[in-house]
């Protein structure tokens, strides 16, 4: 529909729009139920179909195997920053390792610290979060004794994505991630990681649903004071159905994983996301200087760019004149300043376009 924005939101973003006309299509009478999902018992018929074929529609897209739980909470991501040592650490003297590669990764940590003995491997704070340290041994030495070693994926902020994974090293080989922002972005080896877990409302549908995706042989060992909804049993042993779970956020999810499958999997994705951040990338390291990427090239993320102009004055101006133009959201975290352009799986590649040919006009008109 013409009325709408290309919106570069950070989260809640955009979502797809064959997502949102199938939901509204779907909304008032839910496939003849003479209801909306919004209005019916989670324990019903129709919303067991609803989330049944999420996770099974998840599961194929990351070629989750049986050996992992799916699960669908509340909280956000930032209850998972409790709920991970509350679940791997028998205990608050148990050690964790983190690698904090931006803003979101040190809240995780220092939210661990409540729960466990947390080991600040490497931090980016002191070069401002533009970088992700050599994963061996003498770079990145691991503490043996930890119970996990955590990462975040995609830093939403400063815009810093792991192209690949430390291998832990810890006393059961443990690997958490927070993929909140490039989740069902690429393929993953989900594998590789003992727990992920991401908030929806960047990649996947809207806020109120947090994935998490935990390997079985974990669950059942929280701490003793781990509240019940915190505990990964609670949600595991009865199909993230213990309590009333966030119904629609869940079947929007389900609508996006749909759609991921039908665009031919997260490979194809992957394609499409390489293809619109490549040409914002290039367009930014093309300007002569005018624009600028802070983040070492390696580690550019595919979803989140930041980006600032030479003569910081402009700033403020640029996003103005993109926002009558259409393009929406692109002010940079307040924590950092500057632009910055999400651009998740649902953002079109002609947004991506746009905006390029925009930064090209504002040059020209604002050298
Ligand atoms: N982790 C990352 C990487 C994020 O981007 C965000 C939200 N911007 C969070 C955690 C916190 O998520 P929530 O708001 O769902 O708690």
């Amino acid at each position: 529909a013409s009325e709408r924005v290309f919106n570069f939101a950070p989260g809640p973003a955009t979502l797809p729009e064959s997502v949102l006309l199938r939901a509204q299509s779907e909304l008032y009478n839910y496939r003849g139920s003479g209801m909306s999902i919004m209005e019916m018992s989670h324990r019903g018929k129709e919303f067991d179909g609803v989330i049944k074929k999420a996770e099974s529609d998840l599961r194929a897209l990351l070629g989750i195997s049986d050996d992992y739980a799916v699960l669908f909470l509340q909280g956000g991501a930032t209850t998972q920053f409790a709920a991970v040592p509350l679940n791997l650490c028998a205990g608050p003297d148990d050690a964790a390792d983190f690698i904090v590669t931006g803003s979101w990764g040190d809240k995780a940590y220092k939210e661990a610290a409540k729960y466990c003995r947390p080991n600040l491997l490497w931090t980016g704070k002191p070069a401002k979060y533009t970088a992700i340290p050599p994963f061996d041994a003498r770079s990145l030495p691991q503490n043996p004794d930890a119970r996990f070693l955590h990462i975040c994926a995609n830093e939403t902020i400063h815009g810093v994505e792991f192209k690949d994974y430390p291998v832990p090293e810890n006393r059961d080989g443990i690997l958490v991630a927070d993929m909140s922002s490039n989740f069902c972005s690429k393929p993953v080896d989900v594998s590789k990681f003992a727990l992920i877990y991401a908030g929806a409302q960047k990649n996947v549908g809207p806020s109120g649903v947090t994935v998490v995706i935990v390997r079985r042989d974990l669950i059942g060992k929280a701490q003793p004071i781990t509240p019940v909804m915190l505990d990964y049993k609670t949600h595991a042993d009865s199909a993230s159905l213990y309590n009333t779970p966030p119904c629609f956020a869940i079947y929007i999810c389900g609508l996006v994983f749909e759609d991921l499958l039908e665009q031919g999997g997260l490979a194809e994705i992957e394609k499409k996301n390489a293809h619109k951040a490549g040409i914002l990338y290039d367009a930014i390291d093309g300007s002569g200087g005018y624009y600028a990427c802070p983040v070492e090239p390696s580690v550019r993320s595919l979803m989140n760019v930041p980006f600032t102009l030479q003569k910081s004055e402009l700033e403020k101006k640029f996003i103005d004149e993109a926002a009558k133009e259409g393009m929406v959201q692109l002010k940079g975290h307040r924590s950092v300043g500057g632009v910055r352009a999400s651009i998740y799986n649902a953002m079109p590649l002609a947004g991506v376009e746009k905006l390029v040919a925009f930064m090209k006009d504002f040059q020209a008109r604002h050298p």
